[in-house]
């Protein structure tokens, strides 16, 4: 039972909202659980291709549908996930059921919608994620070109030589790498310049406060010009004003999300959450291909 009401009508659950008694062995039994019976979910956010003026794809965010609590938030269990290696088979779970949400919007007509999904240290050290995505893409008729992955840059830089292969293997395929919530962790320009990703994420705390005269403004805008200058597609995360579209517009971003466009919806909320845009956005295109 999931209470009615919010912006996209649903309640969801961050960890500030439980109870604490809940959180320990409690919610590790339950989420124990979880998988089997099918209460995990992705959720989609439209990210906004700026030059094009469109929604080009959406990042898959994960959400656990409690029996009891209603639509809890990765706050509240990833943690415990990651921490128990459950987010092994959760995560596996996850990436097959985008690859299947990619496969069902070819069969609605967006062939050109790319997806982005989240991978955990865990899932990227202790697997073959490479061999893992290519079999999941093949399976569901996919090209690698639709697919993003998004690592920390902790995870990334965590067996440097093993990433660097794993990264080159992607490459090759066409799939995505994208660096996620840049700027949390050493955030080393030099590091990051041995990374061979295609995609920068910078990380929304920066949007913060972000003005035409903040400290902000010149750390964002000088990510943006070192990612640039690698050949890095850079995105902004967190943009929830006109303004904060306005100002990463301007530093030169080339894709924006965040809840000025859309919160993270169900799939079946999908053409909801374009309609309400706030703006002539557009959500397919015929002529331009994704960000390259
Ligand atoms: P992330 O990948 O950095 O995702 C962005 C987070 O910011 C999401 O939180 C999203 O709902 C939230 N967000 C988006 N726009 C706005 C905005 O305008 N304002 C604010 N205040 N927040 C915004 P969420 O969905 O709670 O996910 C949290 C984290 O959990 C993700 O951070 C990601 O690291 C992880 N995660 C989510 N789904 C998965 C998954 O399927 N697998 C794995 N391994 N990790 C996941
Ligand atoms: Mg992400
Ligand atoms: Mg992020």
């Amino acid at each position: 039972h999931v209470k009615r009401n919010g912006r996209n009508g649903w309640a969801v659950y961050g960890d500030a909202m439980l109870d604490s008694s809940w959180q320990g062995a409690h919610l590790l039994q339950d989420l124990t659980q979880a998988l089997e019976r099918n209460q995990f979910e992705l959720w989609y956010q439209p990210k906004y291709h700026v030059q094009e003026n469109r929604i080009y794809g959406f990042e898959a965010l994960l959400r656990w549908r409690h029996p009891k609590k209603g639509i809890l938030l990765p706050s509240v269990f990833l943690p415990t996930l990651q921490n128990t290696g459950l987010i092994l088979p959760v995560g596996n779970w996850a990436i097959d059921q985008a690859c299947k949400q990619l496969r069902q919007w070819s069969k609605e007509g967006h062939d050109d919608w790319t997806l982005s999904i989240n991978i955990s240290a865990n899932q990227f050290e202790q697997q073959n994620i490479y061999e893992l995505l290519c079999n999941t893409l093949s399976r569901y008729h996919l090209s690698p070109l639709r697919l993003t992955i998004e690592l920390t840059e902790t995870t990334a830089m965590r067996g440097l030589d093993r990433s660097l292969q794993i990264f080159h293997d992607f490459n090759r395929i066409g799939l995505t790498v994208s660096i996620d919530n840049f700027g949390t962790g050493y955030s080393n320009m030099l590091l990051l310049q041995n990374l061979p990703a295609r995609e920068l994420k910078i990380d929304r705390s920066f949007m913060k406060d972000i003005r035409d005269d903040s400290k902000n403004v010149k750390i964002v805008s000088s990510i943006i010009h070192i990612a640039h200058s690698m050949n890095m597609n850079v995105v902004a995360e967190g943009i929830e004003t006109e303004e904060q579209q306005r100002l990463l517009t301007q530093l030169g971003c080339d894709a924006l999300q965040g809840s000025l466009f859309s919160e993270p919806v169900p799939p079946q909320d999908i053409d909801a959450a374009l309609s309400r845009m706030p703006f002539n956005i557009h959500s397919t295109s015929t002529a331009a291909p994704p960000i390259s």
